[in-house]
């Protein structure tokens, strides 16, 4: 500026000297024009000497702007950006960001940049960098840096720099940490593969597994076993004790089996109730045979939680790749085909796959996505089995029993749709159908002249639990006008195993309403007698397995009399179920059981056909041939 204001001086002394010498007509004076000649000259010299220098300050300024910029950028990017010379040693390192202490610390030692990596980064990985560079090519990676706080994850872009002639000149390095993304990517990788609850590998990563020990069995040409572990009777324990006690029975259930097995033995949880064991490929049948019993075993032992003891068992399928499936979806299903084999035969058992046996898991499948549509199709349909007072042989109600048509299933019968309602939830909407439709049907036959009967209606425990049991009962004696004294529900012992106060809740509820409950298949369930004296039962039922030897088994008669005997010191009805001959009627009647149902006087029939058969029954009545 200082030069402008010179120059700009120079030519205000040229300009004054031409006016004086034009304007004010000094006369000639040729001393005094070359005196304005170069003072002219002077002042554009200067002028343009001016111009070059403030020219030359801006690109000077412009360059210190941008390299400050440059700076700034480098300084503060979240990237260590790094220059290498060609035989890689650091030549700049900006200093912005964590990991440049890991650097700058053997930069100082004058470290090749390779040769930091060589605590952290594998071989295999520095040779890959090192191969790149000398092929001039650009690397990209994710290389893992431990500090003494933590380990950072670098994504890092190695690139070889050229000179016109192509020789390497420099190499540049970027690396930027991705260790928060790792710790997100880590955390969903978990998710994903993992159980929340138990921290096993989930069916995920078992499929995963299998995929690859079918690979290594495949190049080692040897092959490997599957075990699939299923608890039995959780549904139960779930039911009344709840999903937290269960939870705890499957921390408790991994723990006991990963005890059992080697580290290069995989235990997954697929879900719920459901283990998984890879055997490594040099483990052979017999030794998967071992493991399988001892995971039985362990199973068998009693679990101690909340103070409530716990017993439950394991179905366990076993099955060998390559002969029981080719892949691992195949290999999944036959394992669990054959732990499906181990739980009907009554579960605690193991069970070896055996060819068809699939069929039966498909067909579990198959009929719960039938009875999805069940009663919107129009399948379902209720029989009626009479129930008769043994004393005055009077027909003194009906036992509602579903029966499912469905020709595609050969009409399955409720030992077989029941338990798959049940496991799917389905009951409580098939089981709110039944109880509807039964007492329309018993106000229809009393409102058409028949007798009023009492009806009774099986009721599973998922019901009880789930589907808001005492609100259903209600609904359907109001709809249909029953009254509630004539309405029996039927609970199995297996509600009872632990009991709650939201089952004795629920109890409360119903005996309010005034409906019936009966105790069913009396003796078949957890033999806990001591949950007769605490819920209100009206009626106990013998099981029809306790009946059908009495004629031919002494033991047997001395157990039912027991039973009978017990029934009535609890103030309950006790009815027989089962009873197919005279002789088992007659000993039934000496030990005084109340009411008996049986094939002696009738199967559950449809609406009609008993409308015919109690007309027929009630005449012989009168003609006293009962
Ligand atoms: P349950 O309640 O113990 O029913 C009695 C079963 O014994 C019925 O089998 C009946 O047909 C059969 N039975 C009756 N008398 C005799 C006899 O003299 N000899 C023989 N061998 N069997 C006889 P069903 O109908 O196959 O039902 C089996 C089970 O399915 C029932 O056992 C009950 O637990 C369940 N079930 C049936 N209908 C329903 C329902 O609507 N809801 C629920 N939750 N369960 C049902
Ligand atoms: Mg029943
Ligand atoms: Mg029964």
């Amino acid at each position: 500026m200082a030069y402008l204001f010179l120059a700009i001086a120079f030519i205000a002394s040229a300009v004054f000297s031409a006016i004086a010498y034009f304007v004010i007509k000094t006369p000639y004076d040729p001393a005094l024009l070359m005196l304005a000649t170069l003072v002219g000259c002077t002042s554009v010299i200067s002028l343009c000497f001016c111009a070059a220098l403030e020219f030359q300050s801006r690109l000077r300024k412009d360059a210190e702007r941008k390299s400050n910029q440059q700076r700034i950028v480098l300084e503060h990017s979240a990237s260590t950006l790094m220059l290498l010379d060609t035989q890689l040693n650091l030549e700049f390192l900006n200093s912005g960001h964590p990991s440049f202490d890991v650097f700058n610390k053997n930069y100082i030692k004058g470290e090749k940049v390779v040769d930091i990596w060589r605590d952290n980064v594998p071989e295999e990985t520095r040779q890959q960098v090192r191969h790149a560079i000398t092929e001039k090519r650009t690397w990209r990676g994710e290389l893992c840096f431990g500090t003494s706080k933590k380990d950072s994850y670098l994504l890092t872009t190695i690139s070889p720099i050229l000179d016109e002639n192509g020789e390497l000149s420099n190499v540049v390095i970027c690396a930027e940490d991705v260790s928060e993304h790792k710790d997100i990517a880590d955390r969903l990788f978990i998710r994903e593969n993992y159980n929340v609850l138990t921290g096993l590998p989930n069916r995920q990563f078992a499929l995963r597994t299998l995929q690859s020990a079918i690979k290594d069995s495949d190049n080692s040409e040897s092959g490997f076993i599957l075990i699939h572990i299923d608890l039995d009777r959780i549904r139960y324990i779930n039911d009344s004790l709840g999903h937290h006690v269960v939870d705890m029975v499957f921390v408790e259930t991994t723990e006991r089996l990963r005890r059992t097995l080697r580290d290069d033995q995989i235990l997954a949880h697929l879900g719920a109730d459901e283990f998984l064991i890879i055997l490594s490929t040099e483990t052979c049948i017999d030794e998967a045979t071992i493991i399988a019993e001892v995971a039985l075993e362990r199973c068998r032992e009693p679990f101690y939680i909340n103070h409530h003891e716990i017993n439950i068992s394991a179905s366990i399928g076993l099955c060998k790749y390559p002969e029981d499936g080719d892949d691992c979806t195949l290999l999944m299903r036959h394992a669990e085909a054959a732990m499906f084999n181990a739980k009907e035969k009554g579960g605690d058992r193991l069970s070896y796959y055996e060819e068809g046996m699939s069929s039966e898991t498909e067909l579990r499948l198959e009929m719960e996505n039938q009875l999805r549509h069940a009663i919107e199709r129009d399948e379902f349909k209720l029989h009626y089995q009479p129930v008769v007072n043994l004393e005055s042989n009077k027909l003194r109600g009906v036992e509602v029993l579903l029966r499912w048509q469905n020709a595609d299933l050969k009409n399955p019968n409720p030992e077989q749709f029941i338990p798959v309602a049940e496991q799917s939830g389905l009951i409580i909407g098939i089981g709110k159908w039944v109880l509807e439709n039964a007492c329309k049907q018993i106000m229809t036959w009393s409102r058409s002249g028949l007798p009023a009967l009492n009806v009774a209606v099986n009721i599973s425990a998922k019901q009880f639990i789930d589907g808001d049991i005492a609100e259903i009962v209600r609904y359907a004696l109001q709809q249909s006008g029953l009254p509630a004294s004539q309405l029996e529900l039927e609970i199995t012992e297996g509600l009872l195993i632990n009991d709650t106060p939201e089952i004795r809740e629920i109890f409360t509820q119903l005996k309010r309403l005034g409906v019936h409950l009966s105790l069913d298949d009396f003796g078949t369930g957890y033999a806990s007698l001591s949950y007769l004296k605490r819920y209100p039962f009206d009626a106990l039922k013998i099981d029809r397995s306790f009946v059908n030897d009495i004629d031919k088994c002494e033991d047997s008669v001395t157990l039912v009399n027991a039973i009978i005997a017990m029934g009535h010191s609890f103030n309950m009805v006790v009815i027989a179920e089962g009873v197919e001959n005279l002789h088992q009627r007659r000993i039934l009647r000496e030990r005084h059981c109340d009411m008996v149902q049986g094939f002696l006087y009738s199967p559950a029939l449809p609406a009609d056909q008993f409308v015919s058969w109690a007309t027929r029954y009630a005449e012989m009545q009168r003609t006293q041939h009962v």
